[in-house]
């Protein structure tokens, strides 16, 4: 009887020589991007404050600057190329560490709620800086409020014929980085829905993108309100119109602060 280990050796020895991967920068075999060129490309979030429905929105990646991230992203949406997800697990835990929370605005929520911790107040005060926005004292473990990770959705048929939706890896690689840091977050991913099969934003202007997007989200719980604080992940924001349409209708149904998450910004 072979072991398990065996097998799965083996299969992976003859998918690597059927299909093998090239780096998508450098041509190199072997992985998808590889760590020589990944370390060309500083980590380092884009962070925006409020801005319309949202109250803050972090971008791991700027999609121009690493154009081999786009063309992963491409890669995976379009060519199934599903083994593309230990890269994102990797490159967003990477990312995470160095992500100041107040990057995602958390502190202005902790402003309204627990005004002892907000700038110049003794509390604060007495915690440097540098730890209250550090690894291990994260501001966003002080808040005690839940925050629910809400992927983007995918319409039932788009989803069914990719056979995954991108968002929702993307939100549950989010979800376990900010659990390890101890955050109180849970994954909702069954209430908050898209009604109307859109066409795809990439192709239209900014105008074209808000009317395709119109009314395209439905939160389908009407015995239960949409949790207070939201976080909304998406692959890519670009002119933010699905993240604003996400966030107004989230707000219409009883979300107080909605914050956006995105692996890259254009
Ligand atoms: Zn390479």
């Amino acid at each position: 009887m072979f072991n398990s280990k065996l097998i799965l050796n083996l299969r992976q020895f003859v998918v690597d020589r059927l299909f093998p991967i090239f780096c998508v920068e450098c041509g190199q075999e072997g992985e998808w991007w590889c760590e020589k060129c990944r370390r060309k490309i500083k980590i380092k979030p884009i962070t925006q404050g409020a801005d319309g429905f949202l109250d803050g929105l972090t971008a791991f990646f700027n999609y121009a600057e690493g154009a081999p991230l786009a063309k992963l992203i491409h890669e995976y949406k379009y060519s199934f190329a599903r083994d593309i997800e230990k890269l994102w697990l990797r490159l967003l835990s990477e990312a995470q560490y160095s992500v100041p929370m107040r990057a995602c605005h958390f502190e202005e929520v902790l402003a309204c709620r627990h005004p002892e911790l907000s700038e110049g107040s003794p509390a604060h005060r007495r915690i440097p800086s540098s730890q209250m926005h550090g690894k291990n004292h994260t501001v966003v473990e002080r808040c005690q409020d839940i925050f629910a990770i809400i992927p983007i959705p995918l319409h039932p048929l788009r989803q069914r014929e990719r056979g995954f939706n991108q968002s929702e890896i993307f939100a549950k690689i989010i979800l376990q980085e900010l659990q390890d840091k101890s955050a109180n977050t849970r994954l909702e991913n069954k209430k908050f829905i898209r009604a109307r099969n859109t066409r795809q934003q990439a192709k239209l202007s900014k105008a074209e993108r808000e009317e395709n997007i119109s009314d395209a989200f439905l939160w389908q719980d009407p015995m239960q309100k949409a949790p207070e604080n939201i976080i909304i992940v998406d692959d890519v924001y670009t002119t933010g119109a699905t993240m604003q349409e996400c966030a107004k209708i989230l707000k219409q149904n009883g979300a107080k602060f909605v914050y956006g998450f995105a692996l890259a910004k254009t």
